[in-house]
């Protein structure tokens, strides 16, 4: 028997990246179109299709954190707004939200999905709203309904921060099919990787326009002969843009991935509803779901009770088990000291207590069986 250190380390995420990829990469090269190009069409067509997102309109960016920042634009968001989400949420989205110049608000999560408190959130709307930011944590969708009445009834746009959420339904439909706007990830640890990338849905073509500029430059008229694989000679700049625009390349891995997204969502979904049926009798511990059905699961996280989260990262990395922390609240961070923000006692016990165990698509069986054995025989 070797020592369990010695063991091979398991990473809390590991992408699946085959010779399909491989190929679909090799065979990009070889077409000497290495920036935005066909090949990014094809992907934004195929997210369109796996969301089953109908006439919304899908379009690509260069990372999650600038989907959410050009969502925020093309929601209106603006120097002088407010825009109201959760300090458990990464910090990609509270540094996007002041990259429009507008102000965060922090709000707080509620105990069962980790999802934002629609309630404290109604308590925190002033004049300056102009936005909601929910995420649906670990896949796990929030209180989305909730979000959309509030939103309804003060007059706000909601941008969803759908990046853990990418394969998740509610009421049969897969989030960012419906809705207002909605924003995915493709980093290289999200269940459908572009090496890094990201999207965003949007409803109308006159935001589809804006969010085509505004990815690239401010340029107009372009998008459509890049597509195309050509340059076209004149164009006008009307506005602000950013280089946030996506690869060939990138969109080469991206179209490899989402092929094998049904696959890689049903193998996680196993693997999750494994670790909770082994855990739920562990007094020591507090499961965020069981039943994974219509979940996309893009980390498996779960509470430690009784202060026992740090001896439990000890005692796993013992075994060469590797865990994380998602996450810090940003309300701790010197950046957002200001941040406007109300009663965030559910944030405050939850970062405490929150640990990401490994979760990987087609995790090997050994994987599985140790990560289960570490956790169980801590608490035994
Ligand atoms: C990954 C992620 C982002 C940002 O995406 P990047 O592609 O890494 O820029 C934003 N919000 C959440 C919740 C994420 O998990």
């Amino acid at each position: 028997m070797p020592e369990a250190r010695d063991l091979p380390k398991i990473r809390v995420s590991m992408p699946h990246v085959g010779l399909d990829t491989a190929q679909r990469l090799v065979a990009a090269l070889d077409m000497r179109w290495l920036g935005m190009g066909p090949l990014v069409k094809e992907f934004e067509d195929r997210i369109a299709a796996f969301l089953g997102a109908g006439d919304r309109k899908v379009v690509c960016t260069n990372t999650g954190t600038a989907a959410i920042h050009l969502g925020l634009l093309a929601a209106g968001v603006g120097p002088g707004d407010e825009v109201i989400t959760p300090s458990f949420n990464f910090v990609a989205d509270h540094q996007a939200i002041r990259m429009t110049g507008a102000d965060v608000v922090l709000c707080d999560v509620r105990e069962n999905d980790l999802g934002i408190d629609c309630e404290k959130a109604e308590s925190l709307i002033s004049e300056r709203t102009k936005a909601i930011v929910p995420l649906h944590f670990a896949g796990i969708p929030c209180d989305q309904a909730g979000v959309y009445r509030l939103a309804r009834r003060h007059g706000l746009r909601v941008v969803e921060d759908a990046c853990h959420g990418f394969g998740s339904r509610v009421d049969r439909r897969r989030i960012g099919a419906y809705g207002d706007v909605a924003c995915f990830s493709f980093d290289p640890v999200k269940v459908v990787t572009a090496v890094d990338g990201g999207c965003v849905v949007v409803n109308s073509d006159d935001e589809l326009e804006r969010l085509r500029r505004l990815r690239l430059l401010g340029i107009d008229r372009d998008t459509l002969s890049r597509y195309k694989g050509t340059r076209a000679w004149e164009y006008d700049v009307g506005g602000q843009g950013f280089r946030y625009h996506l690869t060939d390349i990138a969109a080469s891995v991206g179209i490899s991935q989402i092929e094998q997204a049904e696959a890689f969502i049903a193998s996680r979904q196993l693997v999750c509803a494994r670790y909770s049926a082994a855990f739920k009798r562990l007094d020591g511990l507090r499961l965020l779901r069981e039943d994974f059905d219509d979940v996309s699961p893009y980390i498996y996280s779960l509470r430690v009770r009784g202060g026992r989260r740090g001896d439990l990262v000890e005692h796993l990395k013992a075994r060469n088990v590797e865990t994380g922390v998602h996450f810090v609240g940003a309300h701790t961070f010197s950046w957002f000291r200001d941040a406007r923000r109300d009663d965030l006692s559910v944030t405050d016990r939850v970062c405490q207590e929150v640990l990401t165990l490994p979760l990987h698509s087609h995790m090997r069986e050994d994987f599985v069986q140790r990560v289960i054995e570490g956790v169980t025989s801590f608490f035994d």
